[in-house]
Order: structure tokens, then sequence, then C-alpha cells
């Protein structure tokens, strides 16, 4: 029987390669040769200030929080629609979380109603670009820069996606991406840190070495380390980076691929948009679509979850998305006053998201568009 995964990681036949340089180069630990190629790639491809290799998004969001400074009593403005981490790292420090609600047209912040979120406690703003497709930055930006906020892009799903023509993640005061294996760019579990706001790059480094001054000790730029901050491991083998740098190779093919398939889909699916039948996502004019995902919204519950029973039983894994976190069980726990969040609850109910990966061929792509359309016809 036909099986088509939700996700496949794509390996580009090099990483093993890498990986055998590394271990046979005799230094397994982190910040060695593969950690450099990878953060000079994003430095110099994506215009970075400072990038460091972590462990994941969620570390590399974690080390945000720290260096951002907040702690009890500081408010955080997150979109409810989005992964846990990007609320969690500020929760970790001690914050208020204060979500916000996504567009009507598509998942992320809703910038316009941000300023309304803003308190003499807010401290940052936490962006996600949900699906690869920008939030509208210069808003928000602009929101920041009027109360005197920090600005931390959420970016895991953003690689080699843009905002009028500027990198996503270069925008913000922070950002942080994720290589987890669902994501454009992998190694498993991986993550970066881009530092775009120069006064933070000493501290990262030291955070990100266990609160040591090791990285400056390493360039020989003092003649011993020690303990001067706080800090946790935030960085990856050089095992993790040499994997992570096969990929970087091909990140030109595996865009324009994913892309391709894409277009697929929307060409396919455009003829039950125009029914009325679906949505399909909406690029807005300042973004590019680095094909991260592609969604469609339903027109409710009922219907979401019987496409996605109908496709399974046709050998096709479709899923769901976030659940809004105002909803969560953490934050009924801990916080009083629930938050109406009408379109992050929308996305959370009917936001399906189709098979998307490199080696997912055209014609499976049309079979499972010819599911859909069946779906619909009956
Ligand atoms: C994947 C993802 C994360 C977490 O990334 P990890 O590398 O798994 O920690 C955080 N935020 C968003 C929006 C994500 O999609």
């Amino acid at each position: 029987m036909l099986k088509i995964p939700f996700n496949k990681p794509y390996l580009t036949g090099k990483e093993a390669h890498y990986m055998y340089q590394a271990v046979s180069a005799g230094k397994l630990s982190g910040n060695g040769t593969y950690t450099k190629l990878c953060q000079s790639f994003f430095e110099e491809k994506y215009g970075f200030k400072k990038a460091l290799l972590t462990t994941s998004c969620t570390d590399a969001l974690e080390m945000c929080a720290i260096l951002c400074g907040v702690g009890p009593g500081d408010e955080v403005i997150v979109p409810s629609y989005t992964f846990v981490s990007s609320a969690l790292a500020f929760v970790r420090q001690g914050c208020k979380i204060v979500f916000a609600d996504s567009m009507a047209k598509n998942p992320n912040i809703d910038a316009e109603k941000l300023e309304a979120l803003v308190t003499p406690k807010t401290k940052v703003i936490v962006p996600v670009h949900y699906a690869g497709v920008a939030c509208d930055m210069d808003a928000i930006m602009e929101i920041a820069e009027k109360y005197g906020l920090l600005v931390v892009e959420d970016a895991a799903q953003a690689v080699d996606s843009y905002y009028k023509g500027r990198p996503l993640g270069s925008i913000g005061h922070l950002a942080a991406f994720s290589f987890h294996e669902t994501k454009n760019i992998i190694a498993g579990e991986g993550g970066l840190l881009a530092i775009n706001d120069e006064r933070f790059i000493r501290r990262a480094e030291i955070i990100w070495e266990k609160g040591t001054n090791r990285s400056e000790f390493f360039r020989g730029e003092v003649n011993k380390y020690g303990w001067v901050d706080t800090g946790s491991s935030f960085l990856p083998s050089e095992v993790i980076s040499a994997f992570l740098w096969a990929q970087l190779e091909e990140i030109e093919s595996i865009q324009e691929k994913r892309k391709s398939l894409w277009n697929l889909y929307y060409s396919g699916l455009s003829v039950l948009q125009d029914k009325g039948l679906v949505r399909l996502p909406q690029i807005p004019g300042f973004a590019t679509n680095n094909a991260h995902m592609f969604y469609m919204v339903c027109r409710s519950l009922e219907e979401r979850t019987a496409l996605i029973a109908y496709l399974k039983e046709r050998g096709v894994l479709s899923v769901f998305h976030y659940q809004s976190l105002h909803k969560s069980e953490f934050y009924k726990k801990n916080y009083t006053q629930i938050p109406d969040l009408p379109f992050a609850d929308l996305y959370s109910d009917q936001l399906v998201r189709l098979p998307m990966y490199y080696e997912l061929g055209a014609d499976q792509v049309e079979t499972i568009l010819s599911f859909i359309r069946d779906f619909y016809a009956e």
C-alpha cells in the first residue's frame, strides 16, 4: 500500500564523510573547524554580526532570554500560535508571558494589535516567522524602538527567507534558528543564535561556554580562562557541526526543490480555494517563501479531522500543528487571566500540513492532490 510520510530527513550524502573527517581530526568537542565553517557561512551569507551554533533552537532561545537580561516582573510578548520554546525560554527566566494573536490572513503575530499589549513592564517581543514567512518586521521594530524593547526573532523555520530583501534573523537584536530534522536544513538536533546587536557578542560567547571566557582564551586574547558569568553548555560537538556543514553546502538545491513542491501544491489546490473550500497560505508582498511547510486552512475542526483521516486511510500522513499556548495546561495552571485569541485558536483547529520533504516526488504530490480533490468532491 502507498505510504507517504509527513516528513523524511534528507541527507545530501556528504554528512558521514564530514563526520568521519571530524572524528579523524581528533577534535570532537565544540567550537572547532566545522563549527567555525558553519558560523562563517551564516555570517557571510546573511550578514549576522555573530553566529553561534547551539545544540537546538530552544537552547538558542534560552541564550536570548539570558542575554535580554530579563527576570521576574518583566513581560515578554509572544504569539500564542507557536512552539512551546518561544515562550519557555523566557518562562525559565521568571518572566510573565503576554500572548498575542495571529492575523486573520496568516498565522504570524498581528503587528497591528501589538502596541495595545505593551505595558511599562514589557521588555521583549518575540516574533515567530511561521512557515518561514516573515512577520511585518518594520512595524514590530518601530514599536520596539518607541518603547525601548528588544526583539528576538524565532526564526526556527525561517532559514534562507527574507523580509523586504533582508534575511530573516538579521533584523531583530537577536534571533534563533533550528536544525531539527523536521526543518529545511538539519543536523538531527541543532540550532543557531544570530546576534545583530554587537553589544551582546562578548556575553553570548561566555554564556555559550558554561559561563567562562574560554572563547577569548582560544583566540589568544587572554592568557587564562575562568568563570565570569552565568551560562550553560550550549555548543554542539564537531560531529554535529560536520553534519550541518554537508547540509549547508547544498542549501540552494534543497530550497529550490522544496519551493517547486510547494508550487505544485499551491497550483493544484487553487481550484479548491476558488470554490471557497479551503484557504491556502498567503505570502505578503514583503516576504519570500522558503517552502518550510505547505499548509492549508480547513473550514472547521471536524472537516480537518475528517480530511486527515481520509488521507491516512490512503497512506498519506498529514498533520495539524500548534495548539494555542494560551490554552495549554501550563498556562492555565500558572495564569489566572486567559486571553481571548480567536485567530490562534482558528489555526489550532483548522490548519493542516501536507507532506513536504526533499525526496517527495512530483508524482506523489499529484497523488496527494487527487485524494484531497476527491475528499472535497464527496
Ligand atoms: C522547531 C521550532 C522550535 C524548536 O526548535 P528545536 O531546534 O527543536 O529546539 C522553536 N520554535 C519554532 C517556531 C519551531 O518551529
